[in-house]
């Protein structure tokens, strides 16, 4: 399992400039307006050797408009508390903590996890006596960086393992499919859509639990089970359990304790509630799966809300809202269940045991010899650079779990998104991969020989572009579907 650490830190200390050090690639164009150089908000990376998932909450909070610093300090604060192992404390040293410092170090010192405060913008040594002004907030010594110059990395590092390795992480615990032919499912969704209902009504009957192997950190179990033919471990299984024992609503939904899941799991199952609609947290939490390039399946649960006489219609309306809000998912199967009365749980089984097959399908070649040149003739592709047209030379899978496809070509860098769309469309509707994100790989063929001009990309890879999706995360009041009435329109008025 992959440690969670968090990047907390009020505006413009440096957070997102530390997460792309850290993360080794620099892809976000640091700027001085505060929260506008970050692209990407978490990532996978290896820290002195241990799996993590590095996440920037200042991304993650995505300030709503007229909050304060403090506001944003806090929310980020809280999410790093809900699910992270380890919070990195970002503060700018060349000045003294302000009163949004101590308010962050009053939350964080609250909640008991590790916190290393880390000084950043170290930049001359003047600066790194100035740090000792910090040992006011109360975290001790804080790790002199600059994050902007990559100074003080290794050390940050290092201390990060040792509070990892003393939590029980180990080193280089990449993650590994330990059997070939189990299917590692996760359940996810908001608290109260269903899942604990929806666990508990399988494991009722039908199930074998085989065994439950504790968690050698925190609490977290994975179970071992068979239903049919197929082999499933249920990951995250702590997330579920722990639930009953808490009063409904209280448990915050930790964003990070589902991300984490997602990259445990082959299949996800997300799960929503008829009653509530989608919410941005979802469509959040889809993009990451997408992104993840993991399975998939939605299941609408608590369908005996509805008037059983508008059952039909009221999926039909669901679905259609799904095309709209989650559009770039349109291969994700959905079900219509109800973990209560039991009904149609047995089909996210099912699917789920398909999907897997899906992702694990290999295409013979000749078959995509085949479907390449009726795809090209088609629609050929019409761009180019300078007098040289683009041409697709040929397709090959060169790996499952996901599908990856190595489409080479001989100008990568000029073929348009939509182009790519259009083969992974025509992919999909020949050869099925329902349930499955795929991975598109457009690159020149290795023996080419030309010689590359400078400009030029080997490789480019298809990517999920979410632009103009709306992505923020909101609180829980305000993250509700706004369309809710039509939902009320379905529901049975006798319950
Ligand atoms: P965030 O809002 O906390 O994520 O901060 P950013 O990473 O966006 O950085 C805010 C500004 O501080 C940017 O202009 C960065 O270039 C700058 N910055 C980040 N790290 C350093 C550093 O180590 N030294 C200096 N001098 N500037 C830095
Ligand atoms: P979790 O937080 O996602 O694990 O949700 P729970 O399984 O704890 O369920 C939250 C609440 O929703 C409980 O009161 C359940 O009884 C109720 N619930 C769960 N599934 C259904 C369903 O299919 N129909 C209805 N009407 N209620 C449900």
């Amino acid at each position: 399992m992959s440690a969670v650490v968090a990047i907390v830190g009020r505006p413009n200390v440096g957070k997102s400039t530390l997460f792309n050090r850290l993360v080794g690639k620099r892809r976000a164009i640091e700027s001085s307006v505060p929260g506008t150089t970050r692209d990407r908000l978490y990532d996978k990376t290896l820290l002195d050797d241990y799996e993590v998932l590095l996440v920037d909450t200042g991304g993650l909070e995505l300030g709503k408009e007229g909050d304060t610093i403090e506001a944003s300090v806090q929310e980020q604060s809280q999410i790093a508390i809900d699910g992270a192992d380890v919070i990195l404390f970002v503060v700018d040293v060349r000045e003294d903590p302000t009163a949004e410092d101590f308010h962050a170090a009053t939350l964080l010192r609250k909640s008991k996890k590790p916190v290393l405060l880390v000084a950043n913008k170290c930049d001359n040594p003047r600066f790194e006596e100035q740090r000792y002004n910090l040992y006011e907030l109360g975290f001790g010594e804080p790790s002199p960086v600059t994050a902007l110059h990559s100074f003080g990395m290794e050390e940050l590092e290092s201390r990060v393992g040792d509070e990892l390795k003393e939590m029980g992480f180990e080193k280089n615990t990449v993650y590994e499919k330990p059997r070939e032919d189990r299917i590692r499912i996760a359940f996810l969704g908001r608290p109260n859509v269903g899942k604990s209902t929806m666990v508990n009504g399988l494991f009722g009957k039908k199930m074998v639990v085989v065994s439950e192997i504790p968690g050698t950190t925190r609490d977290a179990t994975e179970i071992d089970f068979e239903y049919k033919d197929s082999k499933f471990t249920l990951v995250d299984t702590a997330g579920i359990r722990r639930r009953g024992k808490v009063e409904p609503g209280i448990e915050k939904y930790s964003i990070l304790r589902t991300m984490q899941s997602v990259d445990e799991a082959d299949v996800c199952v997300l799960m929503l509630s008829f009653d509530e609609g989608i919410t941005n947290q979802d469509c959040h939490v889809s993009q990451y799966i997408l992104e993840q390039k993991k399975g998939l399946l939605l299941v609408v649960n608590k369908m005996d809300l509805v008037d059983p006489k508008k059952r039909d219609q009221a999926e039909h309306m669901y679905v259609h809202r799904l095309k709209t809000k989650m559009s770039y998912l349109p291969w994700a199967p959905v079900v219509f269940a109800s973990a209560l009365e039991r009904r149609n749980i047995f089909q996210v089984l099912e699917l789920s045991a398909e999907i897997s097959e899906e992702r694990r399908k290999e295409i013979p070649k000749k078959d995509l010899k085949v479907w390449l040149q009726l795809a090209l003739d088609k629609h050929p592709p019409n761009m180019a650079r300078g007098k040289h047209r683009f041409t697709v030379l040929g397709v090959e899978q060169v790996a499952t779990e996901p599908p990856t496809f190595v489409f080479l070509c001989n100008w990568p860098e000029v073929m348009h998104f939509s182009y790519g769309r259009y083969l992974e469309n025509g992919l999909r509707e020949n050869f099925g991969f329902v349930g499955t994100a795929m991975k598109l790989i457009f690159r020149k063929p290795e023996s080419s020989g030309a010689k590359h001009r400078k400009d030029e990309a080997e490789e480019i890879v298809l990517t999920d572009d979410f632009e103009g999706e709306n992505l923020e995360l909101d609180s829980d009041e305000e993250d509700t579907d706004t369309d809710a009435k039509d939902v009320e329109d379905f529901m049975d008025e006798e319950q």
